[in-house]
């Protein structure tokens, strides 16, 4: 047969992109990219400084992996995650109060993939999702595919119900340890008050904490999952919480580890879930993670972590307030990696000020993008871990050039 001269006339029109695409956002991608433009200030992203990972140590733990381990690490690894790993993270976890065991733990492909996994195994087409709000933009994008409703719950609120609040939702999310975006701490009786409703309506509560041990100032609150042990001696935890922890945070996001502590049940369901997902995480960063663990590496570096994100915390509240105090008031977070920032004239747009932004050389996150429905356009999120004092005072200048660029426009 003689081929068609005009290739077009003989191709179909390609098929459309699955409905949900059309909803997808950018700014993750925008910021993740954003180190190479140059001379660009990032403060973005949640990105941990590069100069504190533990590059030596883990380049051994590594080497000992495949060397000493080959067959389990380079071969596929069982769904839940290596034994050895689960047995380490349930003892990192538990305690007297909160019993757990291995059939309470799922190694992730680090947090992102617990949030997909969740929305996998509770949510329905559909379905509805009672969330933290502002609330974490990936764990909107993990959920965006079943196209959900989404109920904001500002915990802070006065008369805030968490009862009436979790009604008729698929499963509840909080990140109750400086949230993401706004870096707040939910108060004890917030936490009470979630667990309660979550044990009185029978619903699915996912805590999300990569944050808890990046804590700059004042004593820790107990975890969700803490609070909501209720478990008969010797039976493994059992209760509603879902929790989820991640190393991205506490050493390096490349590892690219994370777990899920639960329920057996969910953990189950879950599992089958990573099934037909990734089948398992990569052997030899969890054997790399078992090793932080085992020799106390964790801890290790925790107090020169802590030291430096204190004082970059500092230093961008300081140049928030030599720079931008005439149009944006803030909180001062005691920990994490963000500073909430919003506009006092209510007018002000962050989503029309990121093109005047990033003209003057700085990206941030707007508001938007942490709400389900695009609304709150007046904030924006300011991350403080990736650059040294210096660079985040020439970041705040910039962007109050940008504020006077689109005053101007
Ligand atoms: N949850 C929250 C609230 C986060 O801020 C992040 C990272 N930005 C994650 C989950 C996921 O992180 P990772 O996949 O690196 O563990």
């Amino acid at each position: 047969m003689v081929p068609s001269s005009s290739p077009s006339a003989a191709t179909a029109t390609r098929p459309a992109f699955a409905r949900w695409m059309g909803t997808t956002n950018q700014i993750t991608r925008t910021f993740l990219s954003a180190g190479a433009i140059p001379g660009l200030i990032n403060v973005a992203g949640g990105l941990p400084d590069p100069s504190l990972f533990p590059t030596d140590r883990l380049a051994a733990f590594a080497r000992r992996a495949v060397a000493e381990h080959p067959d389990e690490v380079l071969g596929y690894g069982p769904i839940e995650g290596l034994a050895p790993l689960r047995d380490a993270i349930a003892r990192r976890l538990g305690s007297p109060a909160l019993p757990l065991t291995r059939a309470n733990v799922l190694v992730t492909t680090a947090g992102m993939q617990g949030l997909d996994l969740i929305g996998k195994v509770l949510l329905d087409e559909g379905g509805l999702i009672a969330g933290q709000s502002p609330t974490y933009l990936g764990a909107l994008d993990a959920w965006r595919p079943r196209s959900p409703s989404f109920r904001n719950l500002v915990l802070d609120e006065p008369g805030f119900d968490p009862e009436r609040a979790f009604a008729g939702a698929q499963f509840a999310y909080a990140v109750p340890n400086f949230s993401n975006p706004t870096g707040r701490l939910v108060d004890l009786a917030t936490r009470r008050a979630l667990v309660a409703a979550a044990h009185r309506t029978g619903t699915w509560l996912v805590e999300d904490d990569p944050y808890g041990t990046l804590h700059y100032d004042g004593a820790a609150l107990p975890r969700l999952i803490e609070l909501s042990a209720q478990t008969a001696p010797g039976e493994p935890y059992a209760g509603p919480v879902i929790y989820m922890g991640t190393l991205s945070k506490e050493i390096a996001p490349g590892l690219r580890i994370g777990w899920i502590v639960a329920a057996p049940e969910m953990i189950e369901a879950l599992t089958l879930a990573k099934q037909g997902s990734d089948l398992c995480t990569s052997g030899v960063t969890q054997r790399i993670a078992l090793a932080a663990m085992e020799t106390g590496l964790l801890e290790e570096i925790r107090p020169a972590i802590v030291a430096l994100y204190r004082e970059r915390r500092d230093a961008l509240c300081a140049a928030l307030s030599a720079h931008l105090s005439d149009c944006f008031t803030w909180e001062v977070p005691v920990g994490g990696m963000f500073v909430w920032a919003l506009a006092k004239d209510p007018d002000l747009d962050t989503d029309a000020l990121l093109p005047h932004a990033l003209a003057a050389g700085i990206c941030f996150s707007p508001s938007s993008v942490f709400d389900a429905r695009g609304a709150n356009r007046r904030g924006m999120r300011i991350n403080f871990t990736l650059n040294p004092p210096e660079t985040l005072d020439e970041a705040m200048r910039r962007l109050a050039a940008a504020v006077a660029a689109y005053r101007a426009s």
